[in-house]
């Protein structure tokens, strides 16, 4: 069967390294349906030149724009990464969070319901195997204090609009599988690093403001901890997920490579004193600042993905230490 893949914000950070992760393979229709919001960046997409894609402008809180791609394309995969993603934009404007993160989830479902489904449980002929991965993250269970880990039993308990609009948008997906037995699977996973991030994140704003020679600001003492997992090692655990996942489960991606915020920007800093010394014998450290925290920040993040590993054969290829060296060359090469 010919899987034709709607991925939704397919222009973002992780939807763009997907897409170019998942275009090398044969027998595949891409259709990537992303707004563009200021997050999006087509240059970001670079996929094999025989790649049967397709790309609409388009809003997944249009309704009936959704359900004419799904008629037009014979959807039978849904990869949904669209979301309004950054956390700081969501403690200054959050109802764009819960129009896109919470309605656009819905419409995606509502939308697969119909077009796969002609009353719950009962598939339509051909549609049996359609699959629809829901991408989410760790920051619905909250914040932990110095010890343990999330697993897919820990509770939920957001703290910011953007976890609470996740939060909201996973448990639509797990009410489409025990109410009308959509086919899904839900990821959530730790923060992604890597080539084509937005400028606005952590790492690409170290470096950023590393290269222009400005302060690097750090939120409070630099002792928030997160669980670092590169971009293409996430892609192929997104792939794992959508073809073998158990439907009706949720999965934990992780990189087990948690690191404090501080660390992070002295990481990237050395690195740069080595690659691309500054003049006079200064160093790029002397630039790191720490500004006011923000509001409700949690502490530590952690990822236990041992479920993945266990059933799906899923591990993490790149430690923090070697995707940071990646990573810094990439935005070497995009900053100069
Ligand atoms: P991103 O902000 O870089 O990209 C989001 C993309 O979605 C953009 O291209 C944007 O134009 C598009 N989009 C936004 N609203 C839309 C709408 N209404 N209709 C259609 N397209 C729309 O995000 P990202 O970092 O690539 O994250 C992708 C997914 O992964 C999100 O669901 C996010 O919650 C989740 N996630 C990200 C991280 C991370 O570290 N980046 C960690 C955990 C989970």
């Amino acid at each position: 069967m010919k899987l034709n893949i709607l991925v939704t914000g397919g222009a973002g950070f992780i939807g763009s390294n997907y897409l170019n992760y998942k275009s090398k393979d044969d027998n595949i229709r891409i259709i990537n349906l992303d707004k563009l919001t200021y997050a999006a960046d087509l240059d970001n997409i670079d996929i094999y030149d025989n790649c049967d894609y397709t790309f609409t402008k388009g809003d997944i809180c249009d309704l009936n724009l959704v359900e004419r791609i799904f008629e037009e394309y014979n959807i039978n995969r849904v990869v949904h990464f669209a979301a309004e993603s950054h956390v700081d934009n969501s403690i200054a404007n959050p109802g764009e969070f819960i129009q896109t993160n919470i309605v656009g989830t819905f419409n995606l479902l509502q939308a697969a319901f119909k077009n796969w489904m002609d009353t719950p449980n009962i598939f339509k002929k051909g549609k049996e195997d359609c699959r629809f991965l829901h991408i989410s993250t760790d920051e619905v269970y909250g914040t932990l204090g110095e010890t343990g880990l999330f697993t897919e039993e820990t509770p939920y308990a957001p703290n910011s609009p953007y976890s609470a609009s996740k939060a909201s948008s996973d448990m639509l997906v797990r009410s489409y599988f025990h109410t009308y037995g959509l086919p899904v699977v839900t990821t959530n996973c730790s923060n992604n690093y890597g080539p084509r991030q937005h400028n606005e994140k952590l790492i690409p704003t170290i470096i950023r403001k590393a290269l222009a020679e400005e302060n690097i600001p750090i939120y409070g003492d630099g002792k928030n901890v997160r669980d670092w997992l590169y971009v293409l090692d996430h892609c192929k655990g997104i792939d794992l997920a959508l073809e073998k996942g158990e439907l009706g489960e949720t999965y934990n991606i992780g990189g087990k490579n948690e690191r404090e915020n501080i660390y992070i920007a002295k990481t990237i800093c050395k690195t740069l004193d080595i690659i691309k010394p500054l003049k006079d014998n200064k160093s790029y450290l002397d630039l790191i600042t720490f500004v006011k925290d923000r509001p409700g920040h949690d502490f530590r993040y952690a990822i236990d993905a041992s479920k993945i590993e266990n059933e799906l054969g899923w591990n993490a290829e790149e430690n923090f230490e070697s995707g940071i060296e990646k990573t810094i060359n990439w935005y070497l090469e995009k900053y100069q």
